[in-house]
């Protein structure tokens, strides 16, 4: 517990000055990592400890559940609980759904997470052929049009203004037709989508003053983190809680503006200050976060804007002591790429950083597949999702009532962390992680999070009982306060704003993925430009930029990021080694031995070759019967795991294997993708298909 001056020493003076602007508009404006989001943390500490706020008064809006559930831990370390810190979105559901069944009867109808099939049914009763990048990019039209507050009439005249371009190819008068269609699908459905949340709330806030009153009663003092990123809509709701009051503290850095394509401006932020005349401005210049390394990469990406919007900022200087230099690699493919980054976690795991403090950014989340194998094959632990949702899980609300069963018959015989792990076994908790990834192991992390937890309850309160343990899980439960996962985590770049790890790899960095493909003009391109600056000033420590020149089995033909072209001499054009190659250690920035065919021993060009080890020309070195061999025994255990085949080994491991006939554990340990759990699992079993086939000699 500390006391409010305590909380301000941490300050410097300027965050010092945010902290204790308790009343009023303040607006600070600032670059990555120079404290915002700790200057409004302590603010909030402050107000809260000196007694001038009442807690459960404010409102802190952040930008991903991710940075919500951790802004509850900070504050919640500073000894300050029950504020509410949330996203605008879980904000506003929360009121919806205490007020809808008030105002307009019943329960909230269904909220649907993703529009994709409601856009396709609505296509599809207008007779327009759309593929799935044309829904993709209509449900994104949906988005804008809403967030901006326009009507489907608005919207052609609104689109050309912003030069959205043709949608889908649809003129802009067909996606105002199907826009209309939509929410008739939609209502047809009897279900509301994600900007509906947002849209009722503040319909039910403008038009019964007898809730806006219940709501300003409530919340008296807001703060909104990542201001730059707030959309017309936001900005309304936020106008709407306010209700005239200036009780509003924002922090935002239009230097990391990432949403204005789905309808957020930073302009809102930037005219604070003509907004509010009276405001108290703040602006932030030291970096806390990053080393001058990361700082340097990071403000070299934005010097090569050309648009002065981007360029438009505040140099940041380092605070920190001198680190690694940022390193680019390239590798074959996106398994070379997986494979290798899931080695080198390994090894920093190995040397002490903890899985933790270190991310895989990307631009898709549809990257996230062969990282998720590569980390399970080297027995190392992720998580995909934030906080925010644990303990809505399944998993968790199973676990708790069982845990609260056994709480009756605890005699304390047992350590709590055993008689926890006893429990969990029972809902299919295992000490082994399972080599599947996606929802089967994100269900593991799940449980193995309480059973960390239990060990941390028992160090910190010795003696601790299971009681004492459901007591803190009713406790974390309230504050959404999520037990850390030790993982790794693999996240989005989008959803990577705000957070930080000691060790960021920045993956999948060529022309098409970043910038992605859909992004033409020169703003969607600077957009894209900043999106790889939020990930780059995520890292305190270490940044590892990786492109790959192929999709997996695909032949080569991707370049390189145009942003990685740019920052540094011949940076993206290292040569590249195979995934083995980097598992050695052999790759330092980018420089490792090239590889080269097991049959002829010429150096191989393509992503494919390099996957199956041989050029195009050469025969296959295996024996194609103890392939299919093999490839037989992984669909049967695929089938029995109920997970895709891949999942067990992807074909380019079979091929390995195949080729290299190892004839023990060891041998097959020094294949790719054979990493500790899989071996575990799977060893006995291969061997046995090898050693059937031992009698038929390879060619
Ligand atoms: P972003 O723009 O990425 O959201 P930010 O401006 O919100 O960054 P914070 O996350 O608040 O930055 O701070 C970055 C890091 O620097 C954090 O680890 C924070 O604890 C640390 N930090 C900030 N201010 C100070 C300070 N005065 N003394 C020591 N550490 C600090
Ligand atoms: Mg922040």
């Amino acid at each position: 517990m500390r006391t409010a001056d305590e909380v301000l020493e941490a300050l410097d003076p300027e965050q010092r000055q945010v902290a204790t602007s308790m009343s009023g508009p303040v607006c600070v404006l600032a670059g990555a990592g120079t404290g915002k989001t700790r200057a409004i943390t302590h603010r909030i500490a402050y107000a809260a400890l000196s007694g001038v706020y009442n807690p459960t008064s404010v409102l802190a809006v952040t930008f991903t559940a991710r940075a919500a559930a951790q802004m509850r831990g900070r504050l919640r370390d500073l000894g300050v609980s029950g504020v509410q810190a949330r996203t605008f979105h879980a904000a506003a559901l929360r009121q919806l759904q205490y007020f809808w069944p008030r105002v307009v009867g019943g329960s909230l109808p269904h909220l649907v997470d993703v529009k994709a099939p409601i856009v396709a049914q609505a296509a599809s009763h207008m007779r327009l052929k759309v593929d799935r990048a044309a829904v993709r990019d209509l449900a994104a039209e949906v988005e804008w049009n809403k967030v901006s507050l326009l009507t489907p009439e608005g919207y052609p005249a609104a689109a050309r203004r912003a030069g959205r371009g043709a949608p889908a190819g649809l003129a802009p008068e067909t996606v105002a037709r199907l826009l209309t269609t939509y929410e008739e699908v939609k209502t047809d459905r009897g279900a509301i989508d994600f900007e509906d949340v947002l849209l009722l709330m503040a319909g039910i806030l403008s038009e019964r003053p007898d809730v806006a009153d219940a709501v300003r009663r409530q919340y008296r003092h807001f703060v909104v983190d990542e201001y730059q990123d707030v959309s017309r809509l936001q900005q309304k709701l936020l106008d709407l809680w306010l209700g005239g009051s200036d009780d509003v503290c924002v922090v935002g850095d239009a230097s990391q503006t990432i949403y204005s394509f789905a309808g957020a401006s930073p302009q809102y932020l930037l005219d604070f200050p003509k907004r509010y005349p009276n405001a108290t401005v703040v602006k932030l210049v030291r970096d806390y976060r990053s080393t001058p390394q990361v700082v340097k990469l990071a403000n070299a990406l934005l010097d090569r804007a050309p648009s002065t919007a981007t360029r438009a900022r505040v140099e940041l200087v380092a605070q920190r002591p001198a680190g690694p230099e940022p390193e680019i690699t390239e590798y074959g493919d996106d398994l070379d790429e997986a494979v290798a980054v899931a080695a080198r976690i390994r090894r920093l795991v190995d040397a002490g950083t903890p899985a933790s403090e270190i991310a895989i950014l990307y631009r898709t989340n549809a990257q996230s597949e062969p990282f998720e194998q590569a980390l399970a094959d080297a027995g190392v632990g992720y998580l995909l999702r934030g906080g925010e949702r644990f303990f809505a899980r399944k998993e968790v609300r199973d676990a708790i009532v069982l845990l609260r069963g056994a709480a009756r018959s605890d005699d304390g015989t047992q350590l709590l962390g055993q008689t926890v792990r006893d429990v969990l076994a029972s809902v299919g908790w295992s000490s082994q992680a399972p080599t599947a990834t996606g929802a089967v192991r994100e269900r593991w992390e799940s449980l193995n999070a309480l059973a960390g937890l239990a060990d941390q309850v028992a160090a910190n309160r010795p003696g601790a009982r299971l009681p004492d343990f459901i007591a803190e899980l009713d406790e974390r439960a309230e504050a959404q306060h999520a037990p850390t996962v030790d993982g790794v985590t693999l996240a989005s770049l989008h959803a990577a704003k705000g957070l930080e790890w000691d060790v960021v790899f920045l993956v999948g960095l060529s022309e098409g993925l970043m910038p992605i493909s859909f992004a033409e003009s020169v703003d969607e391109v600077e957009e894209e430009r900043r999106l790889l600056y939020v990930g780059i000033t995520r890292a305190r420590e270490r940044v590892l930029l990786s492109w790959t020149r192929a999709r997996p089995g695909g032949r080569g033909g991707r370049r390189p990021s145009r942003f990685l072209a740019a920052l540094g001499p011949g940076a993206a054009r290292q040569p590249a080694g195979g995934a083995a190659a980097a598992g050695e250690g052999k790759r330092r920035k980018g420089a490792a031995l090239p590889r080269r065919c097991r049959v002829c021993s010429a150096v191989l060009s393509s992503g494919a070759e390099r996957k199956v080890g041989r050029c195009s020309s050469c025969p296959p070195a295996y024996d194609e019967r103890l392939f299919e061999a093999l490839r037989e025994w992984r669909s049967r255990i695929a089938a029995e795991a109920k997970v895709p085949a891949y999942v067990v080994f992807t074909d380019a491991t079979l091929v390995a294997v195949a080729e290299s006939r190892p004839t023990d554990r060891a041998g097959l340990a020094r294949i790719p993708g054979i990493g500790k759990t899989k071996l575990e699992r799977y060893a006995e079993e291969v061997l046995q298909v090898l050693h059937s086939h031992a009698a038929q000699p390879g060619p």
